[in-house]
């Protein structure tokens, strides 16, 4: 069984409101086993509305409207479905009764517009909406079902889960869910993930690959369906293990996990702790350090100003004075990074040093992948470890990349320093 959603309402166009109740409702379906192939936004326009109607009834065995149904004129769901189905409007007495009490117990007066939405067309079968005043009707059309609820979303939701889902179970006797992995990949970008595991996006059937980006991070996910959570887990066990094998570590977390509890889980099972300079991502890195653990995380610095770059300079164990070596160190952006790591592990004391430094190019960055370079280096008292990139933008994708790049740079450096679970 496929479906359709068919969103409504010309403030949804307008950009007004954002269509949060499709989103919604396609999670929803995912959830029952529902493959949902197109999702629509219309306008409160008649002509459309049938259009759109009429396409979704051809193509998908179920059609789930929100929106359109209250009492005012441009209100025009039921209308445009009685058209696209052949039937008559004709009032529904047991609606009719619900919405009069409604007005009654609120004690509110009916106006003669509220008796519209007791309208339904022939032979529809109505959904009570204890919620709100808008009922919600099924059409069992030759074509599709098409099925009709209010736009409001709480009173879609309420109708969703304890009407619709029912229903569908009963009448199409769906027993097969959807169940997901998402596994969070670092230092590789879209292109990189898609080169290491694309024969497996392009060839598997269930479980499904597919791959989402973010600045800084992919996400590998891995679907398939089953009646069972227990049975989905059998049937994606061995295709993570190949996935994660193809992409060699670069997977930090699964699912919910995100780099802040990653990286607290790691320091805190060593009786580790960390401090940063930050000279490209103003804070993003020690924010999430803080969320990592309070005790885990000794100092954040932001800033290049000379004094703050000589202080950390001069606590690093170098024999240059602290002038020779900002001298020296500017024109050579990866060693002041290592520097910078150093020096502020030496002067908190931590157990590791984290530092980013960016050399930005031109005078014109762009939001995204700014020309320039940046640094990060991570410093323990065995050693140290340093990555080097090819931006270096004050934007957020940029600053978010970074600091989830150095966030995992520790995380390797870590994993590798300190060899436990
Ligand atoms: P009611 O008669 O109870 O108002 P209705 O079916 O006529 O219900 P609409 O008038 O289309 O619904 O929408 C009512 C409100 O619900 C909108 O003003 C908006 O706030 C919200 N809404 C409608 N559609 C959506 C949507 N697709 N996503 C999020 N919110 C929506």
């Amino acid at each position: 069984m496929n479906a359709e959603i068919v969103a409504i309402g010309s403030e949804l166009l307008l950009g007004q409101i954002v269509d949060t109740n499709s989103a919604w409702m396609a999670q929803r379906l995912a959830g029952v086993g529902v493959n949902l192939f197109y999702k629509t936004v219309v306008g409160d326009n008649p002509d459309r509305m049938l259009e759109i109607t009429n396409r979704a009834m051809e193509r998908s065995d179920l059609v789930i409207t929100s929106g359109g149904l209250g009492p005012t004129q441009d209100d025009l769901t039921r209308e445009v479905i009685a058209r696209a189905t052949n039937r008559e409007l004709v009032m529904d007495p047991e609606l009719l009764a619900q919405i009069e009490e409604r007005f009654r117990r609120r004690g509110f007066i009916m106006t003669e517009n509220n008796n519209r939405q007791a309208l339904i067309p022939e032979g529809a079968i109505p959904v009570k909406n204890p919620n709100g005043t808008a009922p919600s009707f099924i059409v069992e059309d030759p074509r599709a079902v098409v099925y009709c609820l209010p736009g409001v979303p709480f009173e879609m939701k309420w109708l969703f889960d304890n009407e619709l889902v029912p229903y569908l179970r009963g009448k199409f006797g769906l027993f097969d869910s959807i169940y997901s992995r998402v596994l969070k990949v670092s230092d590789l970008g879209e292109s990189g993930v898609d080169d290491l595991v694309g024969h497996l996006i392009a060839n598997s059937v269930n479980p499904t690959v597919g791959v989402l980006a973010h600045p800084g991070q992919v996400d590998v996910r891995i679907t398939a369906k089953s009646a069972t959570r227990k049975e989905a887990d059998e049937l994606i066990a061995p295709l993570e293990e190949e996935v994660r094998n193809l992409l060699d570590g670069h997977v930090f977390a699964v699912d919910e996990e995100t780099m802040p509890q990653v990286i607290g889980r790691l320091l805190r099972a060593r009786g580790l702790t960390v401090a940063c300079y930050e000279g490209l991502t103003g804070g993003v890195i020690a924010q999430q350090l803080q969320d990592a653990g309070e005790e885990l995380f000794l100092q954040g610095t932001i800033g290049l100003q000379p004094g703050v770059l000589q202080s950390l300079l001069s606590a690093s164990e170098s024999s240059l004075s602290p002038d020779e070596l900002t001298n020296l160190l500017m024109e050579d952006g990866a060693a002041l990074a290592d520097g910078l790591a150093s020096g502020i592990r030496a002067q908190t004391g931590a157990s590791l040093g984290l530092a980013v430094h960016s050399a930005p190019e031109g005078i014109n960055p762009t939001e995204n992948l700014s020309a320039g370079r940046t640094y990060i280096s991570v410093s323990s008292a065995d050693g140290t470890w340093r990555r080097e990139y090819n931006f270096a933008g004050p934007g957020l994708p940029d600053r978010t990349r970074a600091a989830l790049n150095a966030l995992d740079l520790l995380r390797v450096s870590i994993l590798q320093n300190w060899n436990q679970a």
